[in-house]
C-alpha cells in the first residue's frame, strides 16, 4: 500500500466518522467513488514483490477417489492409520488400480491362491 493509498483510505475513514445517520448513504457513495479512484491509481502503480510466503497443500494423484478396499477417500488414510500422508501411502498395481498400501497388503495376505487385484481380478503386480 502506498502512502497515497493510505491518505485516500484515511479520507474515507474521516468521511465515515463525520457522517451522521441521515447522510450516511451519501458518504457511502462518496467513499465508493474514492475507492474506485484509488483502485485506478493502484492499477497504474508498479509493484515489487519483496516477500513471498508460499502455502502448499498436497493431494494424492489417483485415478479414483476412494480406496476400493476400505472405501475411504484417498486423501484420508486407511482404517488402521490415523494420519494421512506418507505414513499411509498409496500404491498402484500394473492394472492401474490404486489402493492404500496397508489395504492392499492386508488383502494380498488374505488371498490363499493367487494374488489378484480386488477390483479387476487381474494378477496383482506392484507398479514401479
Ligand atoms: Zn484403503
Ligand atoms: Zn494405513
Ligand atoms: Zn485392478
Amino acid at each position: 500500500m502506498s502512502s497515497r493509498d493510505i491518505l485516500i483510505l484515511s479520507d474515507i475513514v474521516e468521511a465515515a466518522r463525520g457522517a451522521g445517520a441521515e447522510d450516511k448513504e451519501l458518504s457511502l457513495t462518496a467513499s465508493r467513488q474514492q475507492l474506485a479512484r484509488s483502485a485506478l491509481l493502484r492499477r497504474s502503480m508498479k509493484v515489487k514483490i519483496r516477500q513471498w510466503n508460499g502455502v502448499a497443500s498436497w493431494l494424492w494423484v489417483a485415478n479414483d477417489e476412494n480406496c476400493g478396499i476400505c472405501r475411504m477417500h484417498f486423501n484420508g488414510c486407511c482404517p488402521d492409520c490415523k494420519v494421512p500422508g506418507d505414513d499411509c501411502p498409496l500404491v498402484w498395481g500394473q492394472c492401474s488400480h490404486c489402493f492404500h498400501m496397508h489395504c492392499i497388503l492386508k488383502w494380498l495376505n488374505s488371498q490363499q491362491v493367487q494374488q489378484q487385484c480386488p477390483m479387476c481380478r487381474q494378477e496383482w503386480k506392484f507398479k514401479e
